[in-house]
C-alpha cells in the first residue's frame, strides 16, 4: 500500500509559512511500512480542492488530507470531498451535541457556524478531535481510503495517532502490505549500509527492504507487499539472517526494542553497576536509562556536570588537566568517567562532554563535537570523539544513544 497526501491551504503557498503536516504523517505512515508517492498543497479553492482530490483516489488507496475543515473558511475540504466523491453531507446530530457541549464546558453558545462541523459526507467514519472542535473523518470510496484531518498540526497529529492510525492499520491487514521486522543499528551510516545490504533489496519482488534513519540509527525495515504468510515469513526470517550476519555488532535490537532498554538488561544480566557524569547531554542519558522500569537494580547515579568547578568538585577532575585540554576533551572525558566511578564504586564508568551548539564552536572544537568515555573497574579510561550534525536537541540524542550503545558494546565486549 502507499499513500498521497494533500494540504489544503492558501497560506501554506505563500513564501514564508512552511507545509509541516505532510512530514508528521510521512513519518508516522513509515512507520507502518506505508510509501508516501505523491503530495499536494492546494489553496482554499474548492474546485481546486475537488480536482485534486480526483484525482488522488483514481491513484492511490490511501488519501489523506489535513486543513480546511474548520468553522471558519466554509468547510471547503468538506464541500469538495463531498462533490469530488458523489455523497451528499449529512447532519450528524450526535456530533452537533458534542460540538455544543465542548463549547459549554468553556462556558460559551456555539456560534452558528461551528454547526457546519457536524455535516459529514454520507457514509463517514467520524474521526474525533479531543483536543479541538473541527472533527475529522474517513470516507471509503471504491479502491481508496481516504481521511481527511485538520489543519492544526497538533491537532492533525493527536487525531492521526488515535483515530487514523487503527483505520488504516485495518486497510493494511485487509490489503496487503505486513511489516515483518525491523532491526535497529547504530553506529553505522544510512550510505554505508546501503552498500552492504542493496543486493538484498531486489531478491524477491514481494518483500521490501527499506532504510530509515533518525537521531537513533538507522532502522532496516522488511515489509511483505503480497503473497502467502508462510513464504512472506520464510523470506523474512531468510532475509533478516543474512542481514543480520552482515551488520552484526552495529545491530541493537530488533523491532520495538530501545538502546536503554537493551542496555538495562545487559546490565542486569552481567550483575554490573553504572554511573554517569554528563555535561553536554545535561542529564538525558541518564533519563533514557531511568525510563526503564527496574533499572535501579544497575544505575547508581548520573551527575550532570556542567561547570569546571563542579567537575572538579564533584567529580576529582584535576583542575590542571582542565586547564591544559578544556572541559571539551578526551582527557576531560576519561577523568569525568573515572571520577564518577570511583566515587559510586560501580564497576563501569561514562563521562560526556561537547558542544551541543549552536553556540559555543569554535574552528578547533566545532559546535557537534562530543567526546564519551568509558571507565571500566580495573581497566584504563577510553574515549571517542564524535561529529554529530544537527539541531542542539538532535546532537543531544545523537550524543545519548552513542554514549548508550558504547555502554552495550562495552558490556558484550565489543570494540
Ligand atoms: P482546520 O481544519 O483545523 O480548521 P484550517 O485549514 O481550516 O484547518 P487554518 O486556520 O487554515 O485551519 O489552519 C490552522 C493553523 O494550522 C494555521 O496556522 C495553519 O497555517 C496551520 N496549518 C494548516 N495546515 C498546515 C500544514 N499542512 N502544515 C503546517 N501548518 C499547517
Ligand atoms: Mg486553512
Amino acid at each position: 500500500m502507499w499513500a498521497e497526501l494533500i494540504a489544503v491551504g492558501s497560506e501554506l503557498l505563500s513564501w514564508d509559512k512552511v507545509e509541516t503536516n505532510s512530514l508528521y504523517i510521512s513519518k508516522q505512515l513509515n512507520l507502518l511500512g506505508i510509501d508516501v508517492r505523491y503530495k499536494s498543497i492546494v489553496g482554499d479553492i474548492e474546485s481546486d480542492i475537488e480536482a485534486i482530490l480526483k484525482i488522488s483516489v483514481d491513484r492511490s488507496p490511501l488519501v489523506i488530507v489535513t486543513g480546511g475543515l474548520g468553522p471558519t473558511e466554509d468547510d471547503l475540504t468538506r464541500k469538495a470531498v463531498s462533490k469530488a466523491l458523489k455523497r451528499g453531507l449529512v447532519l450528524k446530530e450526535e456530533l452537533l451535541e458534542k460540538i455544543r457541549k465542548r463549547f459549554e464546558s468553556m462556558g460559551k453558545a456555539m456560534p452558528k457556524n461551528n454547526e457546519r462541523q457536524a455535516l459529514m459526507p454520507n457514509k463517514a467514519v467520524v474521526i474525533d478531535n479531543p483536543i479541538g472542535t473541527a472533527p475529522g473523518f474517513a470516507i471509503e470510496h471504491d479502491k481508496s481510503l481516504v481521511i481527511c484531518l485538520p489543519g492544526v498540526p497538533a491537532e492533525m497529529q493527536r487525531m492521526f495517532e488515535e483515530g487514523a492510525v487503527p483505520l488504516i492499520k485495518k486497510r493494511i491487514d485487509a490489503s496487503e502490505a505486513v511489516k515483518l521486522r525491523i532491526i535497529r543499528t547504530c553506529g553505522i551510516a544510512e550510505a554505508k549500509l546501503d552498500e552492504i545490504i542493496g543486493d538484498l533489496y531486489a531478491i524477491d519482488k514481494n518483500i521490501r527492504i527499506g532504510l530509515a534513519a533518525d537521531e537513533n540509527g538507522v532502522d532496516v525495515r522488511i515489509t511483505a507487499s503480497k503473497g502467502s504468510e508462510i513464504e512472506t515469513t520464510r523470506l523474512s526470517a531468510e532475509l533478516e539472517e543474512k542481514i543480520t550476519a552482515r551488520l552484526k555488532d552495529y545491530i541493537y535490537g530488533f523491532d520495538n526494542e530501545e538502546m536503554e532498554g537493551i542496555v538495562v538488561r545487559l546490565l542486569k544480566e552481567k550483575g554490573m553497576k553504572l554511573s554517569i557524569a554528563e555535561s553536554c547531554t545535561g542529564g538525558l542519558i541518564s533519563k533514557r536509562i531511568t525510563d526503564v522500569s527496574g533499572s535501579s537494580a544497575c544505575f547508581d547515579r548520573g551527575i550532570v556536570s556542567y561547570s569546571n568547578e563542579s567537575k572538579v568538585q564533584l567529580l576529582k577532575v584535576p583542575p590542571k588537566l582542565l586547564e591544559e585540554y578544556g572541559a571539551v576533551s578526551s582527557q576531560a572525558a576519561m577523568a569525568m568517567a573515572e571520577g564518577v566511578r570511583r566515587i559510586s564504586n560501580t564497576e563501569l564508568g561514562i563521562g560526556v562532554t561537547g558542544i551541543a551548539g549552536p553556540t559555543g564552536g569554535t574552528s578547533e572544537k566545532p559546535v557537534g563535537l562530543v567526546y564519551i568515555a568509558v571507565s571500566e573497574k580495573g581497566k584504563e579510561a577510553r574515549c571517542k570523539g564524535y561529529n554529530f550534525a544537527g539541531s542542539r536537541d538532535m546532537i543531544r540524542m545523537k550524543a545519548s544513544q552513542f554514549a548508550l550503545d558504547i555502554i552495550r558494546r562495552t558490556l558484550l565486549n565489543i570494540q
